[in-house]
């Protein structure tokens, strides 16, 4: 087994202002290459304390590390490199072009020193370049170990650990292919979704390794596969995907990692249809999630945040009757809110949602967290009621989510 362990460098990391999440994007994805994590360390932005970090992680083949890369005085990582390494910095005339390419993209001309800074590599490193930012991931071999260095800044971190840190150490360390597969499911709950799929999990090839992955009524499930050749891989995850249709059919939505606003995107422009959404408790939301998608233009119109009452009724145009008689949270309510939005901005289906988000708000009848969602079509407009939890955060995310995984069934169904 190949073993790994990870640096975190930074002052900040050590008051508690910043969370290292690093580690845990790194460490997931080194075990998903089947290497074995054995130690997370985080350290203080100080010499001695990186090249002590890095003399008790040098006992792993792969060594992570990252923060400290900057062009500010704190970051000093690169000094602590240099010394533990023995070699000095040298200006890179590839990396100070990559630095002024992203500043003049950013609309500054002239760089300062401290731009040109960050273009100071130690010699004997190669450089991983970063296509986010300033800072290059910089790679050094000593006894038989890998030693990575990253820059901090999470989405700079990911990228270069996707498309250059598990390439390189794939190559290095193993002839091995490993293949993944992500299969998406919403609407179950991981403990019922984990007893439901526990012989199909007994069963699984040796070699091919699941994992649950849940947020907000979302469930990834990933296969990895990890073996010689890499077609039969793709063959047994075929395979298991396949028994995974007959065990779960219903909640299934993508096979390919696509997410559920990817899917209704790309169902409504295959059915040439149009969508509008009218909300009140996701207060725009959908609208945002839906947009994220590039394309979206070509079947989404636009949305009405109807919060108050008064928009429900003047903009909206939904009875004020049933407003006072039902409350806003309600069958009649949400229903007039979708049909009405797909007639005003004139679509083939309007969305729609209102709902307790909390904290407060609740009642006895209607406690937080209950949501209503419509989803209104050419043919019929289908209403259901939700009781989330109190939270929230996760009542607006899980209304969102919940929302479009009714739109996606009712396009695949009509
Ligand atoms: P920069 O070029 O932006 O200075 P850097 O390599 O110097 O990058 P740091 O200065 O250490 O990185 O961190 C930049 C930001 O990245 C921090 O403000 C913090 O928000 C985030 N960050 C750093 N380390 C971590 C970590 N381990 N987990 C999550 N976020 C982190
Ligand atoms: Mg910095």
């Amino acid at each position: 087994m190949i073993t790994a362990s990870i640096l975190t460098i930074g002052d900040e990391l050590l008051i508690g202002q910043v969370i290292d999440t690093n580690s845990a994007f790194i460490a997931e994805n080194l075990n998903l290459q089947g290497v074995s994590v054995k130690r997370i360390l985080s350290v203080s932005d100080s010499i001695e304390e990186i090249i002590s970090g890095l003399n008790i992680c040098s006992d792993s083949q792969i060594i992570i590390s990252t923060g400290g890369l900057g062009p500010t005085r704190d970051d000093i990582t690169k000094d602590a490199m240099c010394k533990y390494f023995n070699t000095k910095l040298v200006r890179n005339n590839e990396v100070l072009k990559n630095i002024e390419n992203l500043l003049n993209n950013r609309g500054i001309q002239n760089l300062n020193e401290n731009n040109r800074k960050q273009s100071d590599v130690p010699e004997s490193a190669t450089v991983l370049e970063n296509n986010n930012g300033t800072a290059p991931g910089l790679l050094f071999e000593k006894n038989d170990s890998v030693f990575v260095f990253l820059p901090g800044v999470p989405n700079e971190m990911k990228a270069l650990v996707t498309k250059k840190v598990i390439p390189i150490i794939n190559v290095k360390f193993r002839n091995q292919a490993v293949v993944h597969r992500t299969i998406h499911t919403f609407g179950s709950f991981e403990a019922i979704l984990a007893e439901t799929l526990d012989d199909w999990v007994t069963n699984l090839p040796e070699n091919i390794k699941p994992a649950f992955l849940p947020s907000a009524g979302l469930i990834r499930i990933r296969l990895t596969g990890i073996g010689s050749d890499k077609a039969e891989l793709e063959h047994l995850i075929d395979v298991e995907v396949e028994k995974l249709f007959d065990i779960i059919p219903d909640i299934i939505f993508s096979t390919k990692g696509e997410n559920l606003e990817e899917v209704v995107g790309k169902l409504l422009l295959e059915k040439k249809l149009t969508l509008a959404t009218a909300e009140s408790c996701t207060g725009g939301s959908i609208a945002s999630i839906i947009t994220s998608i590039p394309g979206s233009s070509s079947y989404y119109k636009g949305s009405i945040v109807a919060y108050s009452n008064d928009v429900k009724t003047n903009l909206l145009k939904v009875n004020s009757n049933d407003i006072e008689n039902h409350g806003a949270v309600s069958e009649i309510v949400v229903k007039q809110m979708a049909e009405n939005v797909k007639t005003l901005l004139n679509t083939d289906y309007g969305v729609a949602s209102s709902g307790i988000a909390g904290p407060d708000g609740g009642t006895a009848n209607k406690p937080v967290g209950t949501i209503w969602i419509a989803v209104a079509g050419p043919k019929q407009t289908v209403c259901k009621q939700y009781s989330f939890g109190k939270q929230r955060e996760f009542n607006i995310r899980r209304s969102v989510l919940t929302a479009l995984n009714l739109l996606r069934e009712m396009l695949v169904n009509n």
